[in-house]
C-alpha cells in the first residue's frame, strides 16, 4: 500500500508505532499529487513546504486537504473566485487551529464551486476538478475538490462545507463518507461566509472511523462563534466502534417514494441498502416530511438572501480584486464585482437582494423562515418515532461535465439534502455501491445519506459505521 492511500487510522497507527512520520505522508502526497492531479485537478494550491514545515515539527501528525474557502494562516483563500485572487489569511480558522491542536495539519488547498454556490466544481473560477471514477464527469460540489482528492487517493482526508449539500452529495458521487454536523456543532469562525443560518464545515474521509475522528478534532465550543452552544464533543469514534443496527430504528420518507426524476440505478441502490438494514436488524418505520416538497423554494431564498448580504464585504476595498477601471467610489465597488464574481455568485446577490427587498420581504423571507420551521418540526417529529432516516443522498450518480447547463437542473441535485440543511439536524452520505455499467456511462460510485437529529452525531456515526459494514 502507498503512503497517500492510508485513511487516519492506518496513518496513525503507523505514525504511532514510529514506522513512518508525518514528513513520509506529506512527500507521497506531493508525488501522487505531481503524477496525477493533472488529470483530476483537485487541488488548486499546495505550499509544499510549509506542508513539509509543519510536517517535520508534527512528525505524528497527519496531513488534511482544506476547501479553498476555510482561512489557513499565511496562505491563500479565494474561494476559488477571481474576487479573493492574491488574497492571503492573516489567521487561522478555529476549525484549524482545533485540528493542529488535535494531531492533524493542513496540507493543500482544494477546489470548489466559487463561494461554494454549485453541485460540480465547474463554477470554479480557477480551475476544473474531474471525478477520480471517470475524468469524463464532475466530482459534484461545491466539496469537489475535496470528495475528488478523497476518492483520488490525493489526500489522506479532507475538509469540506455544507451548506444545502456540498460535503454529502460530492462524497456520494466520489466514493467517500462525508458528514454535514448539525448546526452548532462546529466552529464558522475564519469560513468564508455563504449562508450564515445554514453553513457547518465537516470531514469528507475514506471511512466512517475517519470522519468521527476528523469531526471530533475540529468541533466543539468557540467563543468566537455563538451558535457553538455545547462544551462536550463525545467520542464519536467510540460511537461508530460500537456500531450495530439491531434495534435501530430507520424511517424511509413516504413522499421520496412516489417523486419522479430519480436515476433508476440510484433507486434500486437506496432500495437494496433499505432491505439489507432490514436483514441486518433494524426496523424500517415509513415517516412523512409534509413540508419537504416546499424544501428547495424554501432554500433558494433564504441562501441567496444571506449570501447577498455576507458578500457584500467584498468591495475593492478591503479584500482581493479591484477594478483598474474605476473612476469614483461608487464605481470601484461595482467595477470590481462585475469583475470579480462569476454568473453564479452574481445570480444568487441579484436573488437575494430582490428577496430582502422592501414591499417583498415578508413575501418571500419572511415566509420562508416560516415554512422553514414548518420543515424542522417535520423532522422533530419523524425523530420522534425513529432513530434515523434514510433517504438517497442525490438523485443521480456523477454526470459529466458540461451535461448540466440549466441553473434550475442544477439545483435539483441538492433534493434530498436541503431538508436536513433547514432543519439543523446531522447527516452522513456513505458508499452504497455502484451503478451497473453501461454502453452511456461506467459503474459509478453511488452514496445513500443517514440523517439523525440536532447533535445527535454519536447516534450518526454509530449507525453509518454499521451501515458502512454491511455494504462491504
Ligand atoms: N448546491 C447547493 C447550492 O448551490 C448547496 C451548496 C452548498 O452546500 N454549499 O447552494
Amino acid at each position: 500500500m502507498e503512503l497517500y492511500e492510508l485513511g487516519i487510522c492506518e496513518a496513525r497507527a503507523l505514525l504511532e508505532k514510529g514506522e513512518i512520520k508525518s514528513r513520509d505522508i506529506v512527500e507521497a502526497i506531493i508525488s501522487r499529487k505531481n503524477a496525477y492531479d493533472t488529470k483530476v485537478g483537485a487541488y488548486l494550491t499546495f505550499d509544499e513546504e510549509a506542508a513539509l514545515k509543519m510536517a517535520d515539527e508534527n512528525p505524528k501528525s497527519v496531513p488534511i486537504a482544506v476547501k479553498d474557502l476555510i482561512n489557513v494562516v499565511g496562505q491563500p483563500c479565494t474561494c476559488a473566485s477571481k474576487i479573493l485572487e492574491g488574497y492571503i489569511s492573516p489567521y487561522d480558522a478555529t476549525v484549524i487551529k482545533n485540528m493542529k491542536a488535535n494531531g492533524f495539519i493542513p496540507a493543500g488547498r482544494v477546489n470548489m464551486d466559487e463561494f461554494a454556490m454549485g453541485s460540480s466544481t465547474e463554477n470554479s473560477a480557477l480551475g476544473k476538478t474531474r471525478n477520480p471514477y471517470d475524468l469524463e464527469r464532475v466530482p459534484g460540489g461545491s466539496s469537489g475538490g475535496s470528495a475528488a482528492a478523497v476518492g483520488g487517493n490525493l489526500c489522506i482526508a479532507a475538509l469540506g462545507t455544507d451548506t444545502g449539500g456540498s460535503i454529502r452529495q460530492p462524497a456520494s458521487f466520489c466514493n467517500c463518507v462525508g458528514v454535514k454536523p448539525s448546526y452548532g456543532r462546529v466552529s464558522r469562525f475564519g469560513v468564508t461566509a455563504f449562508a450564515s443560518s445554514l453553513d457547518q464545515v465537516g470531514p469528507l474521509a475514506k471511512s466512517v472511523d475517519d470522519a468521527a475522528i476528523l469531526l471530533g478534532a475540529i468541533a466543539g465550543k468557540d467563543e468566537m462563534d455563538g451558535t457553538t452552544p455545547r462544551e462536550i464533543v463525545p467520542d464519536y469514534l467510540a460511537a461508530a466502534k460500537a456500531g450495530t443496527l439491531k434495534g435501530k430504528k430507520i424511517g424511509v420518507v413516504k413522499e421520496y417514494r412516489e417523486l419522479d426524476g430519480i436515476d433508476p440505478e440510484v433507486k434500486r441502490i437506496t432500495e437494496e441498502a433499505i432491505e439489507k438494514c432490514a436483514a441486518n436488524g433494524a426496523e424500517i418505520v415509513e415517516i412523512s416530511l409534509p413540508h419537504a416538497e416546499y424544501a428547495m423554494a424554501v432554500y433558494y431564498i433564504i441562501a441567496p438572501a444571506e449570501a447577498s448580504a455576507n458578500l457584500a464585504r467584498f468591495d475593492g476595498v478591503r479584500f482581493g480584486h479591484r477594478s483598474a477601471r474605476s473612476q469614483d467610489v461608487y464605481s470601484l465597488y461595482t467595477r470590481s464585482r462585475a469583475e470579480g464574481f462569476g454568473p453564479e455568485v452574481k445570480r444568487r446577490i441579484i436573488m437575494g437582494t430582490y428577496v430582502l427587498s422592501s414591499g417583498y420581504y415578508d413575501a418571500y423571507y419572511g415566509r420562508a423562515q416560516k415554512v422553514r420551521t414548518l420543515i424542522r418540526r417535520d423532522f422533530e417529529e419523524a425523530f420522534s418515532k425513529v432513530d434515523a432516516i434514510l433517504t438517497p443522498c442525490a438523485p443521480t450518480p456523477a454526470f459529466r461535465a458540461g451535461e448540466v447547463q440549466d441553473p434550475l437542473t442544477m439545483y435539483l441535485n441538492d433534493l434530498f439534502t436541503i431538508p436536513s440543511s433547514l432543519a439543523g439536524v446531522c447527516a452522513s452520505s456513505v458508499p452504497a455501491g455502484f451503478t451497473k455499467a453501461s454502453p452511456e456511462r461506467p459503474a459509478l460510485p453511488v452514496g445513500v445519506q443517514l440523517i439523525c437529529g440536532s447533535f445527535e452525531e454519536a447516534k450518526l456515526f454509530d449507525i453509518s459505521k454499521a451501515f458502512e459494514e454491511i455494504m462491504k
